[in-house]
């Protein structure tokens, strides 16, 4: 008897080459084995609609229960994989026992990364990645008055905005200059720190946090290096993540910013590919490797890789896309702006309906829209087909972006 597919992982990425090896017709044994007690779920409405009440767990399942006995995939939930071992072919289980596999798939996502301050251990302390940790932010946030969000991230703004429309007194601090730094332009981080003031966030960037202290073991206040001090009954932190690379590390794997994949997304092993969070790929879009931390990413390359198994490999192109809510407002990505050298803007900036096109080399390569899902969608198109298009053009509200999309490519590299 086969083998089979084993997965590593029960977030996104896991379950979707899960569902997509059945998809692609594949008939051996699937094994999705992950340490969360949980039928997979989206983590996006952690920090959104779960947060806030409006979604309960069994809506953000990614399917229900039946859905994996009715694919014949076993799903092994609450179990940790402690070691792969290679020269066997098989994984080893922390709680003792061996599974063996004739393509193993790494979807171990990532961790938060954890601040290292004095006080940070306090009670109150605390980060959002899991449903657990969504279920206690959301209890504690009910008693909570004055709350410290520590991060101007996406996951530190959706929090911000989540506390805030529940009434809280909420400040940010970012240690950067600017909102969401890494991922947008000027432009769209200072729309976001107008968006959160004028409701009520006190936004502090360019600040370092230097110490919590607390009473009784329970977080008090929060300390800057410039001797400023907010009180805080509840620190909330989202200061980005780190991938889980130990499992590769410990077979001997190569890891960078996570664990080397190639443009099939395997590893150096050929039976082993390693998807979504945790995988450092060559990405075409960014002409680099690069890790992605999205659902978009996570889904996309489960199917890449889900193929590749199945027998019908080729190369990861997918377009990067991403999104965040805070508020009733919606900002949309596509593409990856990193490195871009002109950005011009669609729309009125007071209007709260707003793009930002990304341009390098006079190539289109990212968009960023606020509320416009049409140019958000339309942009993906033309980055995707790599049609050629002006920054006037597409600065211009009467060019149509649709007509634009349904122009030919121009060949590569032109
Ligand atoms: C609060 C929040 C909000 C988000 N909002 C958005 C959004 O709006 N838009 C967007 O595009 N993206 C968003 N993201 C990011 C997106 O959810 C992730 O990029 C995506 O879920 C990654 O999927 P993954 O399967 O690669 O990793 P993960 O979801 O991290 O899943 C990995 C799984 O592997 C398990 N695991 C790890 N090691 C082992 C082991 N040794 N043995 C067994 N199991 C193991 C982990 O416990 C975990 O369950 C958000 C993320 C969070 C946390």
């Amino acid at each position: 008897m086969p083998a089979g597919t084993v997965i590593v992982g029960t977030g996104q990425a896991g379950f979707q080459t899960a569902a997509s090896l059945r998809a692609e017709g594949y008939l051996e044994p699937i094994t999705l084995i992950g340490e969360e007690p949980h039928i997979p779920y989206q983590r996006p409405p952690l920090s959104k609609g779960f947060l806030m009440g409006k979604q309960d767990t069994e809506s953000i399942e990614l399917r229900p229960g039946a859905f994996y006995h009715d694919h014949q995939i076993n799903l092994i939930a609450g179990r940790r994989i402690a070691a792969i071992e290679c020269a066997e072919r098989r994984v080893r289980l922390a709680a003792g026992g061996r599974l063996p596999y004739d393509a193993l798939v790494l979807a171990v996502g990532a961790r938060n990364r954890t601040l290292s301050i004095p006080g940070a251990d306090l009670d109150g302390v605390l980060y959002l990645r899991s449903l657990e940790e969504s279920i206690v932010i959301k209890e504690r946030l009910a008693e909570a008055k004055e709350i410290v969000v520590i991060g101007g991230g996406f996951i530190g703004l959706e929090l911000a905005a989540a506390a805030r429309s529940l009434g809280k007194a909420v400040t940010v601090i970012e240690a950067l200059p600017r909102l969401m730094p890494r991922v947008v332009a000027p432009v769209i981080s200072d729309f976001f720190r107008e968006l959160h003031t004028s409701r009520g966030v006190n936004v502090l960037c360019g600040c370092a946090v230097s110490e919590i202290s607390g009473a009784d073991g329970r977080v008090r206040e929060v300390r800057l290096s410039d001797g400023a001090v907010f009180p805080a009954d509840l620190v909330l932190v989202g200061i980005g993540v780190l991938p889980n690379v130990e499992l590769a590390q410990g077979a001997r794997l190569p890891i960078a910013n996570g664990i080397v994949v190639d443009d099939h997304l395997r590893t150096a092993d050929e039976r082993i590919y390693a998807i979504g969070d945790c995988a450092d790929h060559p990405n075409p879009f960014a002409g680099a490797r690069v890790r992605l931390e999205s659902v978009q990413n996570a889904a996309d390359q489960a199917q890449c890789a889900a193929a590749a198994i199945a027998g019908r490999s080729e190369c990861y192109s997918a377009l990067p896309w991403f999104w965040t809510d805070q508020f009733e407002i919606k900002l949309q990505m596509a593409g990856l702006s990193g490195g871009y050298d002109n950005a011009v803007m669609r729309g009125d900036p007071g209007s709260q309906k707003i793009s930002v096109f990304y341009f390098k080399d006079d190539r289109l390569i990212a968009i960023d829209s606020i509320n416009r899902p049409a140019d958000h969608m339309f942009g993906r198109k033309i980055i995707a087909s790599r049609v050629r298009v002006t920054p006037e053009q597409v600065a211009d509200e009467s060019v149509d972006l649709k007509a634009l999309a349904r122009q030919s490519p121009s060949p590569r590299g032109s």
